[in-house]
């Protein structure tokens, strides 16, 4: 399965199982946001159920085709620049977002091309991101998430286009698997030495800076399998994921994508890849 055939698949279980969370972001040229948005507002909720989709028929996706649905409101940027997409506009939707739905159980805000979001505006839009009243989705479409803040790309469930660079899962090397393991389960892990000895005796300390920035990129993803499989339940027949799910709360896994987040970019200005190896399993404890 390709990822997008794996982001259709994981929506479609989701609107199935009605478990929708406050925010999505859709990296690279993606139809899903309208497919999403529609399905979310779609009134038929047998239908969405049985097929984990759109019905189609009744008035809302009538409504939600002919682009006329009040509860999905589109906010895109003034121009094509950086930066044209300024803090007013999120101030409306700040000023809107407790307001129940119109027609629907649910609203949907689509925040297009946020790249050019200014950072004051992201900022601003970071609370309701975070905690969103229960009634309203974020459907957020970016070229590249490496274009918006961190802190906003954390609090969102992200799906990233095929040719997309988080490959670094596919390509890790057997070896990370009990590695990435022992990291995840490390505050537990009463012996911690031989994490440690895992982590120095694996050659990863002897590694170049690529590889250990896809060493990292290897646990963010492992982290994001946690948050899916966490939010979907769908962990049944997996005892270590199932392990890692009970291990883990959604504010943990935030925290630690936080904590990757800086580690990989100190390791941008910091050449000593042992230093910053260690430090970060340190701060595991905490
Ligand atoms: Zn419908």
């Amino acid at each position: 399965m390709n990822n997008n055939e794996q982001a259709a698949k994981i929506i479609k279980d989701m609107l199935k199982s009605d478990k929708i969370p406050g925010a999505f972001i859709f990296e690279g040229d993606s139809m899903f946001e309208d497919i999403l948005a529609r399905a979310i507002v779609c009134s038929d909720s047998d239908y969405k159920k049985n097929h984990g989709e759109a019905c189609g028929i009744c008035e809302s996706c009538a409504k939600a085709i002919k682009n006329i649905h009040p509860d999905i409101i589109i906010s895109e940027p003034d121009g094509e620049g950086s930066l044209s997409f300024h803090i007013d506009k999120v101030r409306d939707i700040i000023s809107g977002l407790y307001l129940a739905p119109n027609e629907s159980d649910k609203k949907v805000y689509i925040i297009k091309d946020m790249q050019n979001m200014t950072p004051q505006g992201q900022n601003a839009l970071l609370k309701s991101i975070e905690e969103p009243p229960p009634f309203a989705v974020f459907i957020i479409t970016v070229t590249s998430s490496d274009l918006i803040l961190e802190t906003v790309k954390s609090r969102a469930v992200r799906f990233v286009p095929d040719s997309g660079k988080e490959s670094a899962k596919k390509d890790a090397p057997p070896i990370y698997g009990d590695l990435i393991r022992g990291i995840l389960t490390f505050g537990e892990n009463p012996d911690k030495l031989a994490v440690y000895q895992k982590l120095f005796s694996g050659g990863l300390e002897k590694a170049d800076k690529t590889e250990i920035l896809k060493f990292y990129s290897y646990l963010e993803n492992t982290l994001r399998d946690i948050m899916v499989a966490k939010i979907f339940m769908s962990y049944e027949n997996d005892g270590d994921m199932k392990k890692l799910v009970n291990l883990y709360s959604i504010k943990k896994i935030l925290n630690l994508s936080k904590k990757i987040h800086k580690y990989k970019a100190d390791l941008e200005y910091n050449i000593n890849i042992r230093l910053n190896l260690t430090s970060f399993l340190s701060s595991l404890n905490t």
